[in-house]
């Protein structure tokens, strides 16, 4: 069923990207919106909200506070609503547990009525007689469709977990990514041995969490990683400072190449560890190492897994020892893998190829006020898949905040947020460095 009214912007996928657009355009009423989501309800990546972990941003990086301070969704409205606001108060933490970051997106979302869950977009064409999307969306329930128009899309589809082919075609409750690790840590507590795989922030959380229950379930348990330690995460104020507005200014002025090398670089600010997580981790296995007692854990590091082989309902892993080049073979009964996310562009982007422009490696070509290069006068936002153009803080939830100001004033065609030029001490840019030393020893 196609229906006559055409909406000023429809957003695809309600993660916290576009749940924050949603609450801020709030405060817009002229325009006229509407957010989709293909799950039932909002959920923050449901396997990972682990009870103990925490966001690794403060709480003021919420949906709205960065932009705007007196917006009624912010976090500290949330917690007044609940009337929680004392114990939060006693807490004196500025790192929130991640279930209550989700409790807390999920009060938004129950409370805005442009967001619409149980509704999959499944396909975009371009109308060029209307000027308009025609925006296929499927109800999740019933299997109905229905066509939606809009003059504007946001794409905030979010990332899936990157699960590398010799992983994959194993009974999943044996053989899973860390994004479904709450789903099948039952499954866990029944096995003789498990084996993480990498040592991202997913990864070592998953496996702290098996740590501290491994007594009383007394399996086996390896971790194994590539990398040549258990990395930590750069996480000192002045390197987080790249995570500002500053910073992606700065980053989005270099070559495409450039930019592939810098990012490449810049690995420890996102992959790496939390520092208090390996400090937990540590603590864990001193602990268990008291009274003389077998450990029965296994850390390995400069090692690659190849593949996985099912061997009588086990599994062996071929791994290598690059700096030794030593190869040998693992066995365990569940593997858990921790190889991150990659970006989920929509199969349905593809059937917009002729309006949008690609690169070599297949992404798509965004402007600096994060809308893509169209040959088409209606605007595509993207939250995803943009790390290649705005860099290593893409994903960060602060600076969402941040590109939501941006897609707003360009939405509504005046600056409705102020965007200031220097946000955080340090300077990125050579020429703002010199313009400020400039003349104070020949005044
Ligand atoms: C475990 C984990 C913890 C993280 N913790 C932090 C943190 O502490 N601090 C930080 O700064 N960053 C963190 N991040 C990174 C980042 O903030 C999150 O990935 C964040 O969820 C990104 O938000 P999003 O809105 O882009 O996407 P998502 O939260 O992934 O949401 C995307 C949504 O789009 C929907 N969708 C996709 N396709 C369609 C379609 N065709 N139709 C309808 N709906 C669709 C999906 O159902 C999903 O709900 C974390 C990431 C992970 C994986």
């Amino acid at each position: 069923m196609m229906e006559n009214k055409v909406y000023d912007l429809l957003g695809v996928g309600i993660g916290p990207f576009n749940l924050g657009l949603a609450a801020l355009l709030t405060d817009y009423p002229e325009v006229e919106t509407v957010f989709l989501d293909q799950k039932p309800s909002f959920d923050w990546h449901p396997g990972m909200l682990i009870v103990g972990t925490r966001l690794q941003v403060p709480f003021m990086a919420d949906l709205v506070t960065l932009a705007n301070p007196t917006n009624k969704y912010s976090f500290l409205n949330y917690l007044a609503e609940k009337n929680r606001l004392y114990p939060f108060y006693f807490l004196q933490r500025l790192d929130i547990p991640r279930r209550e970051y989700n409790d807390y997106c999920q009060w938004v979302a129950n409370e805005l009525e442009n967001c619409q869950f149980g509704k999959r977009v499944e396909n975009v064409e371009y109308n060029e007689s209307d000027s308009n999307y025609v925006v296929t969306v499927k109800d999740v329930n019933s299997g109905n469709l229905e066509e939606l128009r809009c003059k504007h899309l946001v794409l905030g589809a979010g990332t899936t977990p990157s699960m590398p082919k010799s992983f994959q075609g194993l009974p999943k409750e044996d053989v899973f990514h860390t994004a479904d690790f709450l789903k099948y840590q039952d499954r866990c507590r029944k096995a003789k041995s498990i084996t993480v795989v990498g040592s991202g922030q997913s990864a070592a959380e998953a496996f702290r969490e098996l740590l501290k229950e491994r007594m009383e379930h007394k399996y086996q348990l390896n971790w194994i990683t590539r990398s040549r330690s258990f990395l930590s995460m750069e996480e000192s104020k002045l390197s987080v400072e790249q995570f500002s507005p500053d910073y992606v200014k700065y980053f989005y002025k270099f070559s495409q190449e450039e930019k592939d090398r810098i990012f490449a670089s810049q690995g420890l600010l996102y992959k790496g560890i939390s520092s208090h997580t390996i400090t937990d981790i540590y603590n864990l296995l001193y602990e268990h190492s008291v009274c003389g007692e077998e450990l029965n854990v296994g850390l390995q590091v400069l090692t690659e897994v190849s593949g996985v082989k099912e061997k009588d309902g086990k599994y062996e892993l071929q791994c290598h020892q690059w700096q030794q080049k030593k190869d040998f073979t693992h066995e365990t009964e569940v593997v858990i893998v921790g190889t991150g996310y990659r970006p989920n562009v929509p199969s349905f982007m593809k059937n917009l190829g002729e309006h949008i422009q690609w690169d070599d490696k297949g992404r798509y070509k965004v402007e600096e006020d994060y809308r893509l290069t169209l040959n088409v006068p209606n605007e595509i936002y993207v939250h995803s898949g943009i790390s290649h153009s705005h860099g290593v803080g893409s994903t960060n939830l602060g600076l969402a905040v941040h590109r939501n100001k941006i897609i707003i004033n360009h939405l509504l065609g005046k600056e409705v947020f102020e965007m200031h030029d220097k946000n955080v001490f340090q300077n990125f840019d050579a020429d703002k460095f010199n313009s400020i030393n400039k003349g104070i020893l020949t005044d």
